[in-house]
């Protein structure tokens, strides 16, 4: 699916950086600055399999800025995994964080390689690896994983146990999203598709449609696309088609999204069904590619598995009029001008799926705390956050007739660009300011 590949990935998100910064009135210092990761580490990683014999893999851990504060981002085992790839995350974090105010820089990590191929054991070993290669890189105050494609609670639990074993303390607030039994925080793993809810029940309001007119079709149906459509169904959102990387189903009235959502995870196929109590049942629906899901006339349309599905191929055959980006960097930049000529709302991914990465935030300050919160505490925070935020970006947006992208983007880098000139810049030290 991810058509553009090696440093494709980082090119593209420096154009958009450029092209909105110059757009925005960013100084050309903080822009400068925001243009290439304060660090990388590339790592390869050895595992032995189940049947004795050895494999290596490529691994990265990319801490891109922490101008306002320890670097934050998920981890990702994915086969397109690359040091470009992992770079723009890393910078996407950086805005992100920024966006919604929470105390953190951005960093990102990855593993290339398909899970799918490895035994529960041989996976727990990966993790640890991972852990062993970049113990130093990483930790509570400096640069702080959590999960991402691929990667779940239950690995994050085996990566900071094997943080706390190679420190020889415990340092639950090294990794967000574990299990809540290893200090995990209520609400981290509804946290992505609940903040993107949040943000759509937002843009509802704001254009003013209604949850039993509104049809939405979400590509991707793991954490966060499962997430967000069960709650947009359980609002009265009319679901009518979701995918997953076997391909997607559609159903012109919508589906029980609750049912779909039991039938996957009992069979792990997504198939349109209808279940009572422990019955489900086949209805009507059609079968559709990842592609033809993206080209749906809906009124929204969430992409919610991978990067750069949206592209110069096929933006003209986009028919919905609201974007929302639970994945990141579903949308290319060269086609950001496009869909914002056609009136297209595009809702960016460093705003849309903060969710995740605030909940995280309330995870390290819990576990900062020695103290848990609770789930309605967590989700009241969430909603407040991304409230904030949306409302923040809609106003910059209107103020200064901006895309929602780049008013994001300005509300990011305004703030980045304050921590950068506090410290000094060139008109600073030439004694001109
Ligand atoms: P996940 O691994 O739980 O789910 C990924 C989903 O995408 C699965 O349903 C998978 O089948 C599907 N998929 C994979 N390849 C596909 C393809 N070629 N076409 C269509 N679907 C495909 O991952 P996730 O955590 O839900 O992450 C999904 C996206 O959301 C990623 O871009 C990720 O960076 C972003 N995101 C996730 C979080 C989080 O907290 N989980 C936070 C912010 C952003």
């Amino acid at each position: 699916m991810t058509a553009h590949t090696e440093q494709n990935h980082f090119e593209n998100a420096l154009a958009r950086l450029r092209r909105i910064g110059t757009t925005t009135g960013i100084s050309a210092e903080v822009i400068d600055e925001l243009s290439r990761p304060m660090a990388i580490l590339e790592a390869t990683l050895r595992v032995r399999m189940d049947d004795g014999s050895t494999r290596h893999f490529p691994a990265y851990r990319c801490r891109y800025n922490d101008a306002l504060g320890p670097t934050k981002g998920g981890i990702r085992f994915h086969p397109g995994v690359d040091a470009y790839e992992v770079t723009a995350l890393a910078l996407w974090m950086t805005l992100k964080c920024a966006v919604v105010e929470i105390p953190y820089g951005g960093g990102k990590g990855g593993v290339t390689l398909d899970p799918k191929e490895l035994s529960h054991l041989e996976l727990e070993r990966l993790s640890r690896q991972y852990i062993r290669a970049m113990a130093d890189f990483i930790g509570p105050d400096t640069d702080i994983p959590a999960p991402d494609v691929n990667t779940n609670a239950r690995i994050m639990g085996w990566m900071a146990d094997e943080y706390e074993t190679i420190k020889r303390t415990k340092a639950p607030a090294v990794i967000t999203g574990k299990p809540i039994i290893l200090g995990g925080s209520q609400g981290r793993d509804e946290a992505t598709g609940r903040g993107a809810f949040i943000v759509i029940q937002k843009l509802a309001e704001k254009k003013s449609l209604k949850p039993k007119q509104t049809t939405v079709a979400v590509q991707g149906f793991g954490n966060a696309g499962s997430y967000t459509a069960r709650l947009l169904a359980d609002e009265g959102y009319k679901v009518v088609a979701v995918s997953d990387s076997k391909g997607g189903i559609y159903r012109k009235d919508g589906f029980d999204i609750e049912s779909v959502y039991r039938e996957k995870q009992d069979s792990r196929e997504l198939k349109g069904v209808y279940c009572r109590d422990s019955v489900c049942e086949l209805i009507d629906h059609d079968t559709i590619s990842n592609e033809e899901l993206l080209e749906l006339d809906v009124d929204i349309l969430v992409p919610a598995a991978l990067g750069g599905v949206i592209t110069e191929g096929n933006a003209a055959k986009i028919k919905a009029g609201n974007i929302v980006e639970v994945a990141n960097g579903p949308i290319l930049s060269e086609v950001d001008d496009e869909l914002a000529g056609r009136g297209v709302t595009v809702v960016p991914d460093i705003l849309a799926n903060a969710g995740g990465v605030t909940v995280s935030y309330f995870e390290w300050a819990q576990n900062r705390q020695g103290y848990s919160w609770t789930l309605e505490s967590v989700r009241a925070r969430l909603q407040a956050t991304l409230t904030t935020a949306f409302d923040a970006v809609w106003k910059i947006a209107e103020e200064e007739t901006l895309p929602l992208r780049d008013a994001a983007y300005a509300r990011a880098l305004r703030r980045i660009g304050e921590t950068i000139e506090t410290r000094g810049t060139k008109k600073y030290f030439n004694g001109k300011s």
